[in-house]
């Protein structure tokens, strides 16, 4: 394919590794990567080959597993929502994947492919302890553990949780659930925290911790920046200046007219738009790098544009370099600024954007 236009997003594999290793730091035994969803955006086969030395990777899907599993034939890859139907046991034994069980049926499931099943499957146990999602209650954990143990085919490895609010201010609701976890009489080893959870200490007695978006260098928390947490930003998105004009005093700029100059003011015309990801929620002001000066998005996102405010920028043409977000524009500022996370950003672009890869760090 051709790419001439000026839009691509370059994944920094060097910082992607640093954050993984801050997450090591945080965690008292081993880390699994997690790399569900394209690892977030971040396209799973490089993100993958730059982690191939953490201690196990996490994805949602056998799908997404066995992907993985052709390159990297020895790395424990755990599927966090385990079987959706049969065949999925059947590959998780052939591919040597560890899934997790959170509901009765999958169970059933298995037993529909048993005969086809030569191989032991490690799995993990899911417990809700306070997210009501997905997983067995806590006073339920006992006798699935007795029926997992029955099984022949299935191997309990450890007991797993999942955090509703490990990212606030307040982390009583999270030690709650931990506390509704721990409380649970059985000696397997166990697995509770996301970035959120690992970067607040929330993991000391985790066997194995799952960091998911602190590796992207994005942070989990509202209250704090990635910068204060030590990580590095991974995804930077540009594009460039295609139109620079004037508007004057009381003219409007886009669709709706919502950015009214409140003096003549003048407009960078950028190519990115929600055709390529940027969010389309972005208000007025989201920030926006334009030839390596802060700059205001000016008027609504458009499919292929947008509209910046450049009147206090220096030495901008046609063709100036813009970064949306990366090392300059904090990626959770930009998602601030569009009422959403980071978690969807990086998610939301689409394949019009090319990737590129580097190692600089
Ligand atoms: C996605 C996911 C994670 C990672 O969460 P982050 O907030 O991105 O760190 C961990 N555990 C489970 C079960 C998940 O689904």
């Amino acid at each position: 394919m051709n790419h001439t236009r000026a839009v691509f997003a370059e994944i920094n594999l060097s910082n992607l590794q640093h954050n993984y290793q801050q997450a090591k730091q945080h965690s008292p035994n081993q880390v699994y990567a997690v790399i569900k969803a394209d690892a977030y955006g971040h396209g799973v086969m490089l993100v993958a080959e730059a982690l191939k030395h953490a201690d196990g990777l996490a994805v949602a899907c056998v799908d997404e597993a066995l992907k993985l599993r052709t390159e990297y034939p020895k790395l424990p890859i755990l599927v966090l929502q385990g079987a959706y139907c049969g065949e999925d046991w059947r590959l998780a034994s052939v591919h040597n994947l560890v899934m997790v069980v959170h509901h009765p049926q999958q169970l059933e499931w298995l037993n529909e492919v048993d005969s086809y099943i030569y191989s032991p499957i490690s799995v993990w146990l899911k417990v809700n302890t306070g997210m009501n999602r997905i997983g067995a209650r806590p006073e339920q954990v006992n006798a699935a553990i007795t029926q997992i143990s029955a099984l022949p085919k299935l191997k309990l490895d450890k007991l797993m949780t999942h955090h509703s609010s490990s990212d606030e201010v307040n982390l009583e609701a999270a030690q709650l659930q931990l506390q509704n976890f721990y409380n649970i009489n059985c000696d397997l080893p166990t697995s509770t925290a996301n970035s959120a959870a690992i970067l607040s200490g929330l993991n000391a007695k985790d066997d194995v911790s799952r960091a998911g978006i602190m590796l992207y260098g994005s942070s989990p928390f509202a209250h704090k920046s990635a910068m204060s947490l030590n990580l590095k930003p991974v995804m930077g998105l540009y594009s460039q200046v295609i139109s620079l004009h004037t508007v004057k005093k009381g003219e409007a700029v886009g669709y709706g007219q919502r950015f009214i100059a409140e003096k003549d003011t003048q407009i960078a015309v950028v190519a990115i738009g929600y055709g390529d990801g940027y969010p389309r929620h972005a208000v007025d002001g989201t920030p926006v790098f334009v030839n390596d000066q802060p700059c205001k998005l000016a008027g609504r996102v458009s499919m292929d544009m947008i509209t910046v405010d450049v009147s206090e920028c220096e030495g901008v043409n046609v063709g100036s370099s813009v970064e949306l977000w990366g090392e300059q524009v904090s990626v959770d500022e930009v998602a601030r600024h569009s009422q959403t996370i980071a978690y969807e950003l990086f998610c939301r672009l689409t394949p019009r954007v090319p990737r590129c890869y580097t190692y600089i760090g």
